[in-house]
């Protein structure tokens, strides 16, 4: 069979990071990989020059992953045409809010077998109704779309600290084609069928996490933010069964997507640290985000007004305290200390 052709879009901290693991697999794995990786770069100027002949040249990205050495068979290229064109297997992996653009202008340009993985952590909530990144994927470019999700903060596994993800994939053939796409001794790969459960999974935990920052910032130490993580657990998995009934699979909540996910992201991840700051400067997040992320993006803060508009327009924001307190927190104004109150 014809090599796969592996493009990736998106190069911010984690699609930095997955490119080192990806690069290395698709040079390990000849027979079945070709070894060049095309990256779509968002492009913009750092010290006067394109970041994609900074990749290129210097063979890391100095912006996003600082100090981490990309192997040189990953390619960065500007143009996302160009850099999808003819590819077999996609990667996405952008922050939730630019998805949608970027899948519009790839119509029409992949291989007619293509398939797709979506890294992202989010959801496409509206009041109408709730889609998977996976399905949107699909249903723009229609090709069929896995996920992955997992404990996985993006500079830790670049230093190769060892963690495992989940993918959660329909095909199990496809999903091993995957598994062998990112798996290594320091990213344990495990494959799902509830492709739904790891996407949900990945996309709440933000909201939960924003609500363990304010934790941190009020200064409540480990007691109250395993509080809020396990009502936070409990939240997400009724969030699935209300919403999405037998589909969400209990047990993708003890994958690395489910529980630990929401450990590492309450501790090490940037919505905790953001939230936190808002308690202690009392600053709007926008500002925060900012001044502490240096072009990186928030999913939490955004996934709960998402969320909130969705339970609004169904009257249930009251079944889902702890997501109702995050919003109500950042978005109305209402004090910090609600979050050990209210939920
Ligand atoms: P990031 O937070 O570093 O975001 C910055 C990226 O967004 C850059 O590549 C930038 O070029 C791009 N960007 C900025 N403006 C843009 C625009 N107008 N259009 C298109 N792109 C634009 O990104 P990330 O950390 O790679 O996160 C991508 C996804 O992966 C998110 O859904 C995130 O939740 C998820 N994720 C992140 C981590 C992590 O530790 N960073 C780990 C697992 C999953
Ligand atoms: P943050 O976006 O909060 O840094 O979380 C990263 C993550 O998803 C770790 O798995």
């Amino acid at each position: 069979p014809a090599l796969e052709k592996v493009t990736i879009i998106g190069s911010g901290n984690w699609g930095s990071a997955i490119a080192k693991i990806i690069g290395s697999n698709t040079a390990r794995h000849s027979e079945q990989f070709e070894s060049t990786v095309r990256q779509w770069v968002f492009e913009e100027q750092v010290d006067g020059q394109n970041l994609t002949d900074i990749i290129n040249t210097q063979h890391e990205n100095v912006k996003y992953l600082k100090g981490v050495a990309l192997p040189h068979n990953v390619v960065a290229i500007p143009d996302v045409i160009k850099a999808c064109e003819g590819a077999s297997l996609v990667v996405f992996v952008v922050p939730h809010q630019f998805i949608h653009g970027i899948c519009e202008k790839m119509k029409g340009h992949l291989a007619p077998n293509a398939r797709a993985i979506s890294l992202i952590k989010g959801l496409e909530i509206t009041s109408e109704g709730t889609r998977l990144f996976s399905e949107e994927i699909s249903r723009i470019l229609d090709i069929p779309c896995a996920a992955l999700s997992g404990a996985n903060i993006a500079n830790e596994v670049a230093l190769e600290k060892f963690c495992e993800s989940t993918i959660g994939c329909q095909s199990m053939e496809d999903g091993l084609v995957f598994k062998n796409l990112f798996d290594t001794p320091y990213f344990r790969i495990a494959v799902i069928e509830d492709h739904v459960g790891v996407q949900l999974c990945g996309a709440l935990k933000n909201v939960v996490a924003v609500g363990a920052g304010f934790s941190d910032g009020l200064g409540y130490g480990s007691n109250t933010k395993a509080a809020i993580i396990r009502l936070g657990l409990m939240e997400m998995r009724k969030f699935g069964q209300t919403f999405f009934g037998d589909s969400v699979k209990t047990e993708t909540f003890f994958e690395s997507c489910g529980a630990a996910d929401l450990i590492t992201t309450c501790n090490g991840g940037r919505n905790r640290k953001v939230a936190e700051a808002f308690v202690l400067t009392g600053k709007p997040i926008a500002q925060l985000e900012t001044e502490l992320l240096n072009g990186q993006k928030l999913q939490g803060t955004l996934t709960a007004q998402e969320v909130n508009e969705f339970l609004v327009a169904r009257k249930m924001t009251q079944e889902f305290p702890l997501f109702n307190t995050v919003y109500r927190i950042v978005y109305e104004g209402v004090s910090p200390e609600m979050i050990t109150v209210d939920i």
